[in-house]
């Protein structure tokens, strides 16, 4: 069994943040430490540690982070300009908490290169 991160108090609203979007599957909150002028962590609400550990059942919530980022960026204003989503597995990846989220950024140009 995985151990718990900081997300799993977050999606049971056990520690405060800002909610943007909850169902039965992800959750949507702020990034406490933004890069970007918009920057939204959408996490599944089962813990799963890193991409590597995603089997088959999970593939209703994977594509739910989408259709919610999809969402959110309408909401947030930044979908016609464009933004970034990233999913960070492991050290390489620069991953620092594990329990899988996808970053949604934006509100300002990017660059062109995921780097370091
Ligand atoms: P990663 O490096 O992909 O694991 O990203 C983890 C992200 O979680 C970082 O961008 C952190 O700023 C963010 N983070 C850590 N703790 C919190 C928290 N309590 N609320 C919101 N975001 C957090």
């Amino acid at each position: 069994m995985a151990e718990e991160t900081i997300f799993s108090k977050i999606i049971r609203k056990e520690i405060p943040t800002e909610l943007l979007y909850q169902d039965d599957l992800v959750t949507a909150f702020r990034d406490i430490s933004p890069r970007a002028p918009s920057h939204i962590l959408i996490v599944p609400n089962k813990l799963i540690p890193t991409v590597n550990d995603i089997e088959t059942e999970d593939e209703l919530a994977m594509g739910r982070l989408f259709t919610v980022a999809k969402k959110l960026a309408q909401q947030e204003g930044i979908a016609d300009d464009g933004y970034r989503l990233i999913v960070n597995c492991n050290s390489h990846g620069g991953q620092e908490v594990y329990h899988i989220h996808m970053h949604l950024l934006g509100g300002r140009p990017l660059g062109t290169l995921v780097t370091g």
